[in-house]
């Protein structure tokens, strides 16, 4: 599968979980010979604003933020992109999920998906899309942004138990049909990380879920990187994900 990514996400660009050195290391070590690695760009402003509002950038600038964070955003457009016609991963930080039109928490600055998302719609490359973000946390700034649209859906998967999680996430995905499925993978729910509840190969039941769902629409997919915090178990959670995402039928 291919897999956007660019040296500069490697430093630790700031003192939080999702900047720590050594995790983009572990994802990069677990996926190594099993992606083909596409280097990043970064997103235009002009697609960064069609998100996000002029003093939310230039905050984000102040903070010394902007270019690792639009460099993210850029990776995510690419992989969105390359998403229409396979499945593909945008490795990157710093995540998105939590970032709103004027606002950002949770180690997020620059919202990633809506950013990927909102250049396809302006493309007229797509008419629809669904948003499966998986992360422990809820992808607020993403429901924030997108809220209200009836072109998009978003699913914010919840339970306290994990077969009637992916019973949720099977049964949302085969609900309707989409232009293009975006992923916001965050592997901070599995077992051995935050959220305590998912196991290694849930990952990869939900990336043959979506590719599923993509095969039945004639659509595509793309996945973005939000949270994972446990580098012992991170790097085999995106593994299995991607081989769940870009596996044979
Ligand atoms: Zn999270």
């Amino acid at each position: 599968m291919k897999v956007v990514f660019h040296q500069d996400f490697l430093p630790s660009y700031t003192a939080d979980p999702a900047a720590e050195g050594g995790r983009m290391e572990a994802i990069e070590r677990a996926i190594r010979g099993k992606a083909t690695f596409i280097e990043a760009v970064p997103a235009p402003e002009e697609a960064i604003a069609a998100v996000h509002t002029a003093a939310h950038i230039e905050r984000v600038r102040r903070e010394g933020l902007y270019d690792i964070a639009a460099l993210a955003a850029g990776g995510a457009i690419q992989a969105a992109g390359i998403g229409l016609q396979e499945p593909c991963f945008a490795m990157i930080r710093p995540p998105g999920h939590h970032a709103s039109a004027g606002s950002a928490w949770g180690f997020c600055y620059f919202n990633n998906m809506a950013i990927a998302l909102e250049a396809l719609f302006r493309q007229k490359r797509i008419a629809s899309a669904f948003i499966l973000d998986f992360d422990l946390h809820f992808g607020d700034g993403t429901v924030n942004i997108f809220g209200g649209r009836p072109e998009i859906t978003i699913l914010n998967p919840s339970s306290a138990e994990r077969s009637q999680y992916l019973q949720i996430v099977h049964d949302h995905l085969a609900a309707q049909r989409y232009d293009v499925i975006g992923v916001s993978a965050g592997f901070d729910h599995h077992l051995e990380d935050w959220g305590g509840l998912l196991m290694t190969a849930d990952y990869s039941e939900m990336g043959r879920m979506v590719r599923a769902a993509v095969r039945k629409n004639s659509g595509g997919c793309f996945a973005v990187l939000e949270g994972g915090y446990n580098h012992r178990v991170l790097g085999a959670n995106v593994l299995a994900f991607l081989e769940g995402l870009g596996g044979e039928e």
